[in-house]
């Protein structure tokens, strides 16, 4: 199946009519909630409502989701699930630990069979959740995995690959083989500014690598789920969604080591901004390319390279 330019046209329509939405009418809402499931292939589709996207598989003898939300969304998220499926969850995987993909494991991974994530992911969620006092809410991963993770989960094969640091040290890239759809979890912040993690282990020179080898792994008929996405662009969408947001990187790393040979201050690297990546301002506005800067170069600064 194509996604085409009308399904995305309507997605962000769609989009935009729920965000003019009075909060209280758009959060959570019953009503609200088929328009939350978006199916794309095979049984695999997405839920849209506060954090991350969720991605989820559906088969008569497959249930397993991808990234949690919060707990208020989780329930949402649940709820529309068993409409859809008597199974008890087989498989709740984290694309990485960041609370807005795991905050609603407890919620929505209370009856999984297992939850699965990089190795990294139980330790950084733990770690955050002590600087917030909110271990007791978390429900870590009981099955990790280093370098792959590959099992068939009713009649579909669903393969997980960490290919090193990129937006934090725990990112998993989730292929559902036969749908071949994949879940990029936050790899890829469609044509917005990204969160580059630095405490949690981020590198933007391996997350530019991971992109072109992700480019390289699927096709042209691979469907991708982004963790998060600017409204035109959505978090649907294309491996050249890939290629885009390495460029985008690519010119940040550019732009900061130029402003250093110069002698320039991160401030004044930052007000600069980047040339040629209008469609990564988030409303017009350059702030975000322009904290993405100061990101990079304490990345830059700090890093033997
Ligand atoms: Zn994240």
């Amino acid at each position: 199946m194509f996604i085409s330019r009308r399904s995305f046209l309507s997605k962000s329509a769609m989009l935009a009519t729920l965000a003019s939405l009075p909060s209280s009418l758009r959060s959570f809402g019953s009503a609200f909630q088929a328009q939350n499931f978006t199916p794309i292939r095979r049984g695999v589709g997405i839920f849209e409502s506060r954090g991350g996207t969720i991605g989820w598989l559906v088969r008569p003898e497959a249930l397993a989701v991808v990234d949690s939300q919060f707990p208020e969304s989780a329930a949402v998220c649940l709820e529309g699930l068993k409409e859809r499926s008597d199974r008890t969850m087989d498989l709740l995987i984290n694309s990485h630990h960041h609370g807005d993909h795991t905050a609603g494991n407890a919620v929505l991974g209370a009856d999984a069979d297992h939850i699965l994530a990089h190795a990294n992911v139980p330790i950084l969620q733990r770690r955050s959740a002590e600087k917030n006092n909110s271990v007791e809410a978390q429900k870590f991963a009981d099955v990790t995995f280093e370098e792959t993770w590959e099992e068939s989960v009713g009649d579909e094969n669903i393969k997980l690959s960490y290919f090193g640091p990129g937006h934090t040290s725990g990112d998993a890239i989730i292929h559902f083989q036969e749908a071949n759809v994949v879940h990029m979890g936050d790899l890829v912040f469609n044509h917005r500014p990204a969160y580059i993690d630095l405490a949690a282990g981020a590198s933007t020179r391996n997350w530019i690598s991971i992109l072109e080898r992700a480019y390289k792994e699927f096709t042209d008929d691979t469907v991708f789920i982004y963790g998060h996405g600017n409204p035109t662009h959505g978090i649907l969408g294309t491996r050249d969604d890939l290629l885009a947001s390495a460029d985008y990187f690519t010119a940040l790393r550019k732009a900061v080591s130029d402003g250093i040979r110069d002698g320039k201050t991160t401030d004044e690297i930052a007000a600069k901004g980047l040339e040629g990546f209008d469609s990564f301002k988030v409303n017009g506005s350059a702030d975000g390319i322009a904290g993405n800067l100061k990101t990079v170069f304490e990345e830059v600064t700090q890093t033997v390279e």
